[in-house]
């Protein structure tokens, strides 16, 4: 079954999809993004992200293209015609389409919307967190506004590329103060000996991830011990777990870091039990 996208008011096979060449999220990265989970054919916490898009929009001053709820129409058609079970929905807004000049097009100029979706393998995920996966660190590179859901990600590709090189699976920045960021597609979390649950604020330095987010209820909602403060990676290296959070991935366990074994180098019980508990406390629609 061919793939089909939504573009600019279009549902289109993906193979016939495409955006002009002067569109500025092409040629500046002038542009945001989100990606929910797709579970049971239904979108995952889907408010939050349409809350944390309308923000990293407004941030940058781009329009809204449409409202929440057609938004929202268009979304479910994509998964639909897409026959997704289990997989991702991914969104972009740019700020449009006009002849190359750094500064805002005038107003005339609308922004442009893909909305594309993907089946993803749920068995692979499954067994990737069953296994773990490995962690580098490496410097703080990117720009102060990663609270900004921005396609601007050069400085994450780079980040990504080096962990798949030595063989690991995501790469977490590292500040100029010597405290962990996030991963270059997660945020990142550590478990203390005595079952403290330990990620960075997200008044600085990360994204909101609504992942995150979610999961900061489960921790209420189960009575642990949450800090919201930095920690290093050498914390992190003694640390008794190490985790990520993405939508696509919920709670992945961390078993290196560095190449360090983390809590014995493999998956910690803690990490699994919120794994198992996350949906119950997510949004299907
Ligand atoms: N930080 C970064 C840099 C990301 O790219 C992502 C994934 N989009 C996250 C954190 C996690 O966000 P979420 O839980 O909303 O997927």
């Amino acid at each position: 079954m061919s793939r089909i996208a939504y573009v600019n008011g279009q549902y289109r096979a993906l193979r016939d999809a495409c955006v002009n060449i002067e569109d500025r999220g092409y040629q500046f990265a002038d542009g945001v993004y989100e990606v929910c989970e797709v579970r049971g054919g239904k979108l995952v916490d889907l408010p939050r992200h349409l809350a944390r898009l309308e923000r990293s929009l407004s941030e940058l001053r781009i329009a809204m293209p449409m409202p929440f709820a057609s938004l929202a129409v268009v979304m479910h058609e994509v998964v639909r015609r897409n026959r997704v079970s289990y997989g991702l929905i991914y969104l972009q807004i740019t700020r449009g389409v006009a002849h190359r000049d750094h500064a805002f097009p005038p107003g005339s100029v609308k922004p442009a919307l893909v909305v594309t979706a993907k089946s993803l393998n749920f068995a692979k995920n499954q067994n990737a967190a069953a296994h773990g996966i490995g962690v580098i660190t490496v410097p703080e590179n990117r720009w102060p506004r990663v609270d900004i859901k921005s396609v601007s990600l050069l400085p994450n590709v780079l980040a990504k590329q080096l962990a798949k090189e030595q063989g690991a699976y995501e790469a977490w920045f590292v500040d100029r103060e010597g405290y962990v960021t996030e991963g270059s597609s997660s945020n990142a979390w550590i478990v203390t000996s005595d079952g403290r649950v330990v990620t960075r604020s997200a008044d600085s330095g990360i994204l909101a991830g609504i992942t995150r987010a979610v999961l900061l209820d489960v921790l209420a909602a189960l009575q642990i011990r949450l800090e919201e403060r930095p920690f290093t990676p050498e914390e992190a290296y003694g640390a008794a777990e190490a985790f990520v959070t993405a939508s696509t991935q919920i709670v992945m366990p961390v078993v290196s870091i560095d190449g360090k074994p983390i809590g014995g180098g493999i998956p910690g019980p803690l990490a699994a039990k919120l794994r198992e508990h996350f949906h119950q406390f997510s949004a299907f629609s």
